[in-house]
Parts: structure tokens; C-alpha cells; sequence
């Protein structure tokens, strides 16, 4: 190992491949996110527990974690036991399977909204299927989304999930996307009760979709008595509710944000968490509403339920069922955040952490916790990236937005590591 003590670890070795891969994969990569990172975006070789080791030989505590999945670390034996189990017996049957019926039930006993189940492969997908559910049991077109919030890359959701200040309408995510799409689209700022329910009033709504706790920008909590509100409005309107529990799924609690916050959707949105790695996702939600989906509300996918897939949920989900599991993370976590605070109270940095243990941000500049999109937007992201850089440099990979995720495997010494190359990042920035 190299001197990561010093931050002298050098990535040069990622640079040159992923310049050498530039010639056949658009950009070097395969997702947008992965683009633009400093110093570059990474060439992973091989994950153990809490770590990553990269194609200069270099050894990273890694709290990406695969962008939030891999919540039992990168190689947890009972998920690649049942993995290996099912390679053997066969991946994919176009046809169902006694694997996926014990994920659905499991699903089922642990999410509060879950009457019913069905599975997809990305959460973009399992988000228009929530779509196309609450559209056809309305009857209503429009679908209310919140400023800062992420549900997925396809046209007719990706709007304003970073939008500037002056911003006077929905704000498209991408070049080539359809601006029609935004007509059927209201974006509001979120935390705000008041202006929720004067949207709703108008009666036109088929549903409200949100991160119930606002993960995919900061880690923020909604206010006290918000999700409440947004519940009874809601019912009180006919509009459906669903919530894109995508990150918080079975991460912050086994039950995810839902279950810890109590409150419960008609519809919610999962994937990352459920399969720690492999591509799963699913929508669950009320009886009369999935039902629709027998009677006449299409929903398809090669790879939906794939038997491999499966056996790592339902590995996964055992895991997360068990009460030690959350125990650790929370007490982990928190010692975490506070050492992180400490770190930047003591070099005299504005810096604020929030969230939960399982998955929290750091914002520097901001000297209290944003409530919004529009609060949050403020924070030092220059200088955030100069000690996410720094970071990596002392063995440390962490995103470059603020998120940090956390699995099991990240133990008390792994953690001391981390404050140890947090406390000379904040010192370097
Ligand atoms: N919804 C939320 C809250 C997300 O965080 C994400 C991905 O980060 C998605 C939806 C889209 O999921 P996927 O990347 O699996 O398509």
C-alpha cells in the first residue's frame, strides 16, 4: 500500500484507462453521474467489506457504495452463498419462481404500504410504473414533484431536480428531452405545506411523488408534522401519495423511511438497498392500486424478477430483517456524523451534517441545516469537491455531492481510519 497518510496516493493508472476506454464507451462511462469526477473517475478492481481497491493498487474506504446499494459491504458472504446456490439451478426463466414469491412476501412483512408487490430492474422504471398506476387510477394527468428531488433519468421525471434560483418553471435535466413532458409536471418547493395544498386544490393532481426524507440532494429531514400534512391532503384531494424510497429503502430503517418516520404512501418506489448490488428494484403499495396492474395497466421487464437477483434479495433482506444489523449502523453512523462535525468545528470550517446514520451529507457553508432544494443550493460545492479530492487522496472515497453511505462492514476501526484522513482532508482545503 501507498502512502495514503501523506495523500500521496495517485489514481494515474484509472486516468490512462479510462482514456483507453474513452475509444469504445461514450465519455469512459456508463452512466452520467460517473463523469466529470476529481481527479477522475475511477477503475475499480475489486471490493472487500468496507473497501474498494483500484487499478493503481490503491486500498479505499469506499462510502459510495455502488451509489447507496451495497448496505452489507462488497462481499457479504450470505449473499454470494445464495447467489452461487441459484447460479447453479438457473438466472432466468421468463417465468416465475418460488425465490422471487419468497422476496415479494418478505417485502411485504416489512414495508408498512406494502399490500402488494411487483419487481423491476432500475428504480427509473419501478418510478413510471407508480406513473402509469396513479395516472390510470385517476383519471388525472398532472403529477406534483419537488424542486432538488430525483426519481430516475427518463423524460417525464427528469425536471428540476438542480434547478437554479431564477428559475420560473419545470427545468429539464437533459439535452434531447421532450419539453412537452414538462406541461404534465408541477415542481414545488418542498417542506412547504401550504403550497402543496393550494396546488391540490385544483383537483387536477394524480399524484404527489417525493423523497419523504430528501437523500438524493443533502440528507434532509422533512419538517415536523410535513409528511402528516402531505398525507391528509392527499386523501383529502384523491391524489395519490408515493414516496421514492429508492435510497431510503431498507436503508434507514428495515421499514425504510416510512416505517421510521411513520407515515405511510399509497404507492413507494425501491431498488439500491433491497439487493445490496444486484439490480433490483420494485413498487409496492396498496391492493386496489397494484391490482391494476392485472386489469389492464401494462407493466413488463425481461429481467424483472430474475432468479439471481432474487436469492440476493431475499439474502439481503434476512440480513436487514435482523435487528443487530440496524443496531450497528445507527451507533456506527452517528459516531461518524459527529466525528466528521467535530473535524470541521475544530479547523474553524462552516459545515453542517445531516441525515441519518445509514446515510447523511456534509454541507460546507451552510451554518444551519437546509430545509430545501433552494437552502441547500447554497452550500460551498468548489470547496466541497477540493475535500472529497483530498480525501481520496488519504484513502477515502466519498461522494462528491455531500452523501455519505455506510454498510455493516464499515466497523469502529475503519471508521477511526476515516476521521483520521477526514482530520488532515479539513486541513489541506
Ligand atoms: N429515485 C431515487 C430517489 C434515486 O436516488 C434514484 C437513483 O439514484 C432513482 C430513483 C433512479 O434509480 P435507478 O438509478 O436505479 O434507475
Amino acid at each position: 500500500r501507498r502512502n495514503w497518510r501523506d495523500g500521496t496516493l495517485s489514481f494515474d493508472e484509472s486516468r490512462r484507462r479510462i482514456a483507453e476506454a474513452s475509444q469504445w464507451l461514450a465519455g469512459g462511462v456508463s452512466s452520467n453521474f460517473r463523469l466529470g469526477i476529481s481527479p477522475t473517475p475511477l477503475v475499480l478492481d475489486h471490493g472487500d467489506g468496507a473497501y474498494l481497491f483500484d487499478a493503481d493498487g490503491n486500498r479505499l474506504i469506499d462510502y459510495y457504495l455502488g451509489m447507496g446499494p451495497m448496505i452489507l459491504g462488497h462481499t457479504p458472504q450470505d449473499v454470494r452463498t445464495a447467489v452461487e446456490a441459484q447460479l447453479a439451478k438457473g438466472i432466468l426463466f421468463g417465468g416465475q419462481s418460488a425465490i422471487e414469491a419468497e422476496a415479494a412476501r418478505l417485502v411485504c412483512e416489512m414495508v408498512p404500504c406494502a399490500e402488494r408487490i411487483r419487481f423491476n430492474s432500475s428504480g427509473s422504471e419501478a418510478v413510471q410504473t407508480a406513473l402509469r398506476l396513479a395516472r390510470a387510477a385517476t383519471g388525472r394527468r398532472v403529477v406534483v414533484k419537488f424542486e432538488g428531488h430525483y426519481h430516475g433519468w427518463f423524460d417525464n421525471i427528469l425536471w428540476s431536480t438542480t434547478p437554479p434560483a431564477d428559475a420560473t418553471g419545470p427545468v429539464p435535466g437533459s439535452r434531447g428531452q421532450i419539453l412537452d413532458n414538462g406541461i404534465d409536471i408541477a415542481v414545488l418547493p418542498w417542506n412547504d405545506l401550504a403550497v402543496l395544498r393550494e396546488r391540490l386544490a385544483q383537483g387536477d393532481v394524480a399524484m404527489v411523488i417525493m423523497e419523504a426524507a430528501m437523500c438524493n440532494q443533502g440528507a434532509i429531514h422533512p419538517l415536523p408534522g410535513y409528511l402528516e400534512g402531505v398525507r391528509e391532503a392527499c386523501t383529502k384531494t384523491g391524489t395519490i401519495l408515493v414516496f421514492d424510497e429508492v435510497i431510503t429503502g431498507f436503508r434507514v430503517s428495515p421499514g425504510g423511511i416510512q416505517k421510521r418516520l411513520g407515515v405511510t404512501p399509497d404507492l413507494a418506489t425501491f431498488a439500491k438497498a433491497i439487493a445490496n448490488g444486484f439490480p433490483v428494484a420494485a413498487i409496492a403499495g396498496r391492493a386496489d392500486l397494484m391490482e391494476l396492474m392485472a386489469n389492464g395497466v401494462m407493466h413488463g421487464g425481461t429481467y424483472n424478477g430474475q432468479a439471481v437477483a432474487m436469492a440476493a434479495t431475499v439474502a439481503t433482506l434476512r440480513r436487514l430483517q435482523d435487528p443487530a444489523t440496524f443496531a450497528a449502523l445507527e451507533t456506527r453512523g452517528t459516531r461518524l456524523m459527529q466525528g466528521i462535525q467535530a473535524a470541521f468545528d475544530r479547523a474553524g470550517i462552516v459545515a453542517t451534517v445531516t441525515g441519518f446514520p445509514e446515510i447523511f451529507h456534509v454541507a460546507i457553508g451552510l451554518t444551519e441545516p437546509a430545509r430545501n432544494w433552494a437552502e441547500l443550493r447554497r452550500m460551498d460545492r468548489p470547496r466541497y469537491i477540493a475535500f472529497t479530492t483530498a480525501l481520496l487522496r488519504h484513502g477515502v472515497r466519498a461522494l462528491e455531492r455531500g452523501a455519505w453511505f455506510l454498510s455493516t462492514e464499515h466497523d469502529d476501526a475503519v471508521i477511526d481510519a476515516t476521521l483520521d484522513a477526514v482530520g488532515r482532508a479539513v486541513q489541506e482545503i
